[in-house]
């Protein structure tokens, strides 16, 4: 038995996606800067990949740039615009829960001479709206919050914090890290403000190592990678054909069907929570309902380890996370649960359950069980 609860560290690849790469990498491998047959057999398989992609967006498909995932597109996004606006300013406003792509990168600024306002969040994880209005000043020259978190499931106010921004300073840049929320919510970046959204293929069924950035005609960014001056220079280095083509088919294939499978992701949810809730000493983290994103489940276990009670699922065939699996393999305690306020009890006893639409209620009434049979045994070595 296999019960892969883990989809916010990274997704199956879906079967089309991989029938598909497999071509290009076996017939179409040519290189797309080549100007024989073979390089323009690949790049219409990038052009392709953008005409998908912009049509999802109701964007240009000049506005995306192809990276290697999310990591890249947030380092771009805040290291492009902080050295392209330098002369306006030096002040970003970011969240205390982004991902470690976004906050390691802010102190690598913040060590080149940036200052950076960190934004809390509620007990839910909300980012704080005024606290945002309070914190723009005539250096800011960026504003990044995340669409969804990875480790708690909340959905931030992004259109509505967008909207302060671009009516304090339009100039000022809004850049939203959409890793863990595209696939999950129909966003069109210019309805939101949005300037610059980060993308990552491998958490929507695609393949891991590529992604994009969207980047809103006209802003200003500079390129943070040099070489051969592919993606008009934007990006240098030969395009990842097949994950490109992969990820932009993995997204048409999510975004088909798309009420009836968030629908059930947040039926599956709900099903899930209730019944885990419903274990004594159990505490849910974020939002319940359709104010939290669908796929992402936190609950604090009284007296448990998070990482014992990980193995011991393991051991039974059920794979989830401690923490967010993207730094887990950093050993500090979760910054983002710290900042929503979890007890200091509950750091180290938090599992992020994530689900997919392959999920069904048979292996949630599993998982539950499992729980119910592993606690008891778990809690006597800690009680005693
Ligand atoms: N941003 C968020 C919110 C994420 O959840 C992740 C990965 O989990 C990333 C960025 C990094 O994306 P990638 O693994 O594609 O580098």
């Amino acid at each position: 038995m296999e019960i892969y609860l883990d989809n916010s560290a990274t997704t199956a690849v879906h079967p089309e996606v991989v029938q598909l790469m497999n071509k290009i990498m076996l017939e179409d491998y040519g290189n797309p800067s080549s100007k024989h047959k073979k390089g323009v057999d690949a790049e219409m398989h990038i052009n392709e990949a953008k005409e998908i992609l912009a049509s999802i967006m109701k964007c240009d498909k000049k506005e995306i740039l192809f990276t290697s995932g999310g990591t890249e597109s947030d380092n771009m996004a805040l290291i492009g615009t902080a050295l392209a606006n330098k002369r306006r300013g030096n002040h970003i406003i970011t969240t205390m829960i982004e991902h470690p792509a976004i906050l390691e990168t802010t102190v690598f600024l913040e060590k080149n001479g940036f200052r950076i306002t960190y934004l809390p969040v509620d007990s839910t994880g909300c980012v704080k709206l005024d606290e945002l209005r309070a914190a723009l000043c005539p250096e800011t020259i960026l504003v990044s919050i995340m669409y969804a978190n990875n480790e708690v499931s909340i959905a931030e106010p992004v259109a509505e914090a967008a909207a302060i921004v671009k009516e304090y300073n339009p100039e000022i840049v809004f850049h939203t890290d959409a890793v863990q929320a595209f696939g999950k919510y129909r966003i069109i970046p210019k309805k939101e403000n949005i300037d610059l959204m980060s993308v990552s293929a491998h958490k929507l069924h695609g393949p891991k190592g590529v992604g994009f950035l969207y980047i809103k005609d006209k802003t200003r960014i500079n390129p943070i990678i040099f070489g051969g001056g592919q993606q008009k220079a934007m990006r240098s280095g030969t395009e990842n054909v097949p994950g490109i083509a992969g990820m932009a088919l993995a997204a048409k294939l999510c975004y088909e069907d798309f009420d009836e499978k968030i629908n059930r992701l947040y039926e599956l949810k709900e099903y899930f929570v209730s019944r885990v809730l419903d274990i004594e000493g159990t505490v849910y983290n974020g939002k319940r309902g359709r104010e939290g994103t669908p796929h992402v489940i936190s609950i604090s276990f009284e007296d448990v380890r998070s990482e014992v009670l990980l193995h011991a699922l393991e051991d039974k065939g059920i794979y989830v996370s401690s923490g967010s699996a993207c730094s887990s393999n950093k050993p500090a305690l979760s910054g983002t649960l710290k900042a929503i306020g979890v007890k200091n009890k509950f750091l180290d006893s938090t599992i992020r359950f994530s689900l997919c639409t392959d999920n069904t209620k048979e292996e949630l009434d599993t998982v539950i069980a499992t729980l119910k049979e592993l606690l008891p045994v778990l809690r006597r070595y800690t009680r005693h």
